[in-house]
């Protein structure tokens, strides 16, 4: 299963094996200005809470393994 959470504007998608990677885990908590993800043993928790404050800068993308995250705008414009 991928960690997927969904919110109103931003939907964030992470892959199998990576979502279950602690070492990308670790990664994305360090990297995301708004602190989005959450690293835990198991791999990386997604706060769906926080999700809204995405500012798409892509370092989540630029961290991770090529297409192991996918970030979604679920608005135009
Ligand atoms: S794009 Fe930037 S702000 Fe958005 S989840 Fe990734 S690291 Fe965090």
């Amino acid at each position: 299963m991928s960690a997927e959470q969904e919110s109103i504007f931003i939907g964030i998608e992470i892959e199998e094996p990576a979502a279950s990677d602690p070492e990308l885990a670790r990664k994305l908590e360090e990297v995301c200005p708004v602190s989005i993800f959450e690293a835990t043993d198991s791999g990386t928790e997604i706060i769906a809470s926080r999700l809204d404050e995405c500012v798409l800068c892509g370092l989540c993308v630029e961290a991770a393994p090529a297409g192991a995250v996918t970030i979604v705008k679920k608005y135009e414009g």
